[in-house]
């Protein structure tokens, strides 16, 4: 993914509560951190996000993206992430409103809309998603939306469309012959509607 030239390498941390699936700790990033200068980004599926941020933050990720359902204190945790110097994302689950991030938008730097449930790879995308990315674009034009599970060569222009403006491809990249080629195929996906 480094070599093939992401803008950002993102982290799916879980840990075996928030969702099923336990993926890894911050170890793994820290391993993975002198592989090349690529922004890394935990997104934390998890139950706790303020007891392990720093873990993840001195691993070498610069933006810490955590569920806004995992806690009471969305909103102060992203005020804390901030002051540390953190980009600070809130992450929505497909069942959660986007009204949900709404009173968030002046604290963070990223929304997150998942557009599958979180915990596993290789999902499809899950459309009535789409439309939350819409409303939030029509609500604050310059805010980085990120889209988050299902993202492929056909999914790709209508996220584009709605105003996504990152997207977190794993599946679609790793299972093609060459991520450099997809990775090209779903940046010209959106050059081509803009
Ligand atoms: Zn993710």
């Amino acid at each position: 993914m480094i070599a093939a030239g992401a803008d950002w390498i993102h982290f799916d941390v879980m840990d075996g509560q928030f969702v099923p699936p336990i993926t890894f700790g911050a170890a793994l990033v820290e391993s993975l951190r002198p592989l090349g200068k690529t922004r890394f980004e935990a997104h934390l599926m998890t139950l706790t996000p303020d007891r392990h941020f720093a873990a993840f933050a001195e691993a070498g990720c610069e933006r810490i993206v955590f569920h806004a359902e995992a806690t009471p204190h969305a909103h102060r945790l992203a005020q804390t992430l901030r002051a540390e110097g953190l980009g600070a994302g809130v992450a929505i689950n497909p069942g959660t409103p986007v009204e949900a991030l709404f009173p968030l938008l002046d604290v963070i730097d990223v929304a997150l809309v998942m557009t599958v449930n979180p915990g596993w790879g290789g999902q499809s995308l899950i459309t009535a998603c789409i439309e939350k990315v819409r409303r939030l674009r029509e609500l604050r034009p310059n805010l980085e939306i990120e889209v988050d599970g299902g993202v492929d060569d056909q999914t790709i222009g209508p996220l584009w469309d709605a105003g996504a403006t990152t997207f977190v491809a794993g599946s679609y990249l790793l299972r093609s012959a060459s991520v450099e080629g997809s990775m090209r195929t779903l940046r010209d996906a959106c050059a081509l509607r803009s």
